[in-house]
């Protein structure tokens, strides 16, 4: 279904309008933020709004306050932070909801910002509570969803507020990042250009279950990384010594491997194995799968690097989650770091390349590679969410459009 966005809000002079971003920032100990990138993220969003003449109010989370205030979680600095970034003032209300804001919200002008404080400061928040989504919704005209990192969780903020909204006949879209999200991991999961493939690494099988399941069905070609394909390899009967391995999910792993048949899907065939999992631990390269008794795998070996490299040069989109191996970790980061150059290639032959969130975002970053993909995931939990083929609240409370 494809869902209402900022552009298909033409006229919204002088409404009130409820726009849930992730604002969810790291902060020093001060108290300042240390990243604003997700701050960035959202200013196409507000700036159109801000254009467009309405009255913003945007609302956020911060942390895991649990349902208590904590000023050390308090959305203040983001204020000051986001103003700076717009060049005009942000008001703060230091509540979400309550009469002070009431009267915040009230006295708005056309163009003006109000960030409202955490909403995790109220344990209603994460219930998706009714009655604390109708006092958010209070004096709201239109609902805007821009933290996608969010929208797998139905919480108040992300879906009882769109729904109460829409009830009164008020309209919920998508902002331009949530807009971008959708759009890009939509392009994997139906009608990509073809060979699609997947690249799925990290530490654990039953994590990426339900993606591996999806993926099987919808890719023309898997490759498998990180410590997951020690499962894998030990369900087919080989060694892993030391290696991080999932032995209850032996079964799982086997069944993933009967479903695989007849499919492109690769595991590694050799390995880099050390004896300690630290920097400058003797390591070398497996000769096959197997793994020495008193060692452990901790990145794709060279020949797995190669294959993996011909294989993504074959693609025309290709989406990523999960790193190859310990790539925190220099001696070990070769894998992982060959990949996302593989990848980056791949986006300048013409393929779309999707990065999921979370650790393959960070490899990228790490790699300088960022802007060499045609996109890269703000939210870990939602992309995966999405790959699994998992309708997502925050996406399914919007309008159709
Ligand atoms: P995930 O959150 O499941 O994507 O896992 C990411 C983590 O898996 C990273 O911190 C990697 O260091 C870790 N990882 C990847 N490969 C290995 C490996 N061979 N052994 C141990 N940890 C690994």
């Amino acid at each position: 279904m494809v869902k209402l966005s900022l552009t298909d809000l033409k006229d919204f002079y002088g409404k009130t309008v409820f726009v849930r971003m992730d604002y969810n920032v790291p902060l020093d100990d001060a108290g300042k933020i240390t990243d604003d990138k997700r701050i960035k993220a959202t200013l196409p969003t507000l700036e159109y709004l801000i254009k467009g003449g309405a009255k913003i109010v945007l609302a956020s989370h911060l942390g895991r306050p649990k349902g208590k205030r904590d000023p050390k979680q308090s959305l203040k600095p983001c204020a000051e932070g986001l103003a700076k970034l717009i060049n005009q003032p942000v008001a703060f209300a230091d509540d979400c909801i309550g009469a002070g804001v009431a009267k915040l919200v009230a006295g708005l002008q056309a163009g003006q910002v109000l960030l409202l404080e955490n909403l995790r400061f109220y344990a209603e928040e994460e219930k998706n509570d009714a009655g604390f989504a109708a006092k958010l919704a209070t004096g709201m005209d239109i609902y805007v969803n821009d933290a996608f990192g969010t929208a797998h969780r139905a919480h108040a903020s992300t879906a009882a507020v769109a729904e109460l909204i829409k009830q009164r006949g008020g309209k919920a879209a998508a902002g331009f990042l949530m807009e971008k999200e959708l759009k890009y991991l939509g392009g994997v999961v139906s009608n990509p250009a073809r060979p699609l493939l997947c690249i799925l690494g990290g530490a654990k099988v039953s994590d990426k279950i339900k993606v591996i399941e999806n993926l099987l069905n919808l890719a023309d070609v898997i490759l498998i990384g990180g410590a997951m394909a020690y499962t894998f390899r030990k369900a087919q009967g080989y060694n892993v010594g030391l290696s991080l391995c999932e032995n209850d999910k032996l079964d799982l792993a086997k069944s993933l491997l009967e479903k695989a048949k007849g499919k492109k899907f690769f595991l590694p065939d050799d390995q880099l194995e050390t004896t300690e999992f630290k920097a400058g631990a003797p390591t070398r390269n497996t000769t096959g799968p197997t793994i020495a008794e008193g060692w452990e795998g901790v990145d794709i070996g060279a020949k797995t690097i190669e294959t993996y490299k011909t294989e993504i040069a074959k693609a025309k989109t290709i989406v990523w989650n999960g790193p190859m191996g310990v790539f925190e970790i220099p001696d070990f980061s070769k894998g992982t770091f060959e990949v996302a150059k593989a990848v980056a290639q791949a986006t300048k032959n013409g393929a779309t390349t999707v990065i999921g969130g979370g650790d393959s975002a960070k490899a990228v970053k790490q790699a300088g590679l960022v802007k060499e993909m045609s996109f890269v995931s703000t939210g870990g939990g939602a992309s995966l969410e999405f790959l699994e083929g998992k309708p997502l609240p925050g996406v399914a409370a919007l309008s159709d459009k």
